[in-house]
């Protein structure tokens, strides 16, 4: 079974994020970059079920500028055998991610594509389902337990309030939540290693995809400030301003 993990790179989760003076978008000059941590939960997921003997092949794939390379360095690094980049400078909305990774599918022929359940800098949520849907494929979104059987996968979904198991048949679409696992520490050697691994470039232009935006972001703001907390003397202070100030009893 061939495994297609799809990788973003996209502001480190450490990096608290400024909004440009303009309100155009957020600043991403000078910031460090890393992979979705979602999507690195998929890969050490896909690179266990190799380990485990149930996949032959993982292939990694990113959509996006030239660092995206380093991305997926880092995803051969822990344990990937090859990579995809589509190279491309222009903004992707998740339609037109799910269109690329669709024409990607299409020649890799994988059993499985697993991605994260959203990518943590524009909290979209949306390119796994747009995939499933376009592929015609099952989905299991939220996973946190991923069984492989012979012609289909147990996957335990993060639902409000609980978890739902689901028997889906291949091919599949899964997209990864945080307790799935927690992805391994990489090591030095695998790090040269990673740089011996083939790493095939491709284009928009070649893959077909027409990748022209259908929303507009009108304005990005940063949120409201908290306004500072005060200390009461006594409970019958608290309910008191409770009921009068905040007016919430
Ligand atoms: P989103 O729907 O934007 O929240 O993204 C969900 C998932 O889609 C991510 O966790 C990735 O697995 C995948 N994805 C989104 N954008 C890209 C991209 N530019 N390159 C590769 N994978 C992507």
């Amino acid at each position: 079974m061939k495994i297609l993990v799809a990788v973003k790179r996209v502001v480190d989760y450490n990096v608290k994020v400024r909004v440009k003076p303009d309100e155009s978008d957020v600043d991403i000059g000078n910031v460090k970059m890393s992979m979705n941590p979602f999507d690195e939960i998929a890969v050490e997921e896909a690179v266990r079920l190799k380990e485990a003997g149930k996949a032959t092949e993982v292939v990694v794939v990113s959509l996006g500028v030239k660092q995206c390379e380093e991305t997926l360095r880092t995803a051969l690094a822990m344990g990937a055998d090859r990579a995809i980049h589509v190279e491309t400078d222009e903004k992707l909305e998740p339609l037109a991610v799910a269109k690329l990774l669709k024409a990607v599918a299409e020649t890799e022929q994988p059993q499985l594509l697993l991605l994260g359940k959203q990518a943590i800098d524009d909290d979209a949520n949306q390119t796994a389902q747009m995939l499933a849907a376009l592929m015609q494929f099952a989905q299991g979104t939220f996973a946190s337990k991923i069984e492989l059987k012979a012609d289909e996968v147990l996957v335990t979904r993060e639902i409000d309030g609980g978890q739902e198991q689901l028997a889906l048949k291949l091919p599949v679409v899964i997209s990864t939540d945080l307790r799935l696992n927690e992805p391994r520490y990489i090591k030095l050697p695998n790090i040269m290693q990673a740089k011996k691994k083939p790493l095939e470039k491709k284009t928009v232009a070649e893959l077909g995809v027409d990748i022209s935006p259908r929303l507009v972001q009108l304005k990005v703001t940063e949120p409201a400030e908290r306004a500072a907390g005060i200390r009461v003397g006594n409970v019958a202070e608290l309910v008191d301003r409770l009921h009068h100030e905040a007016k919430v009893i």
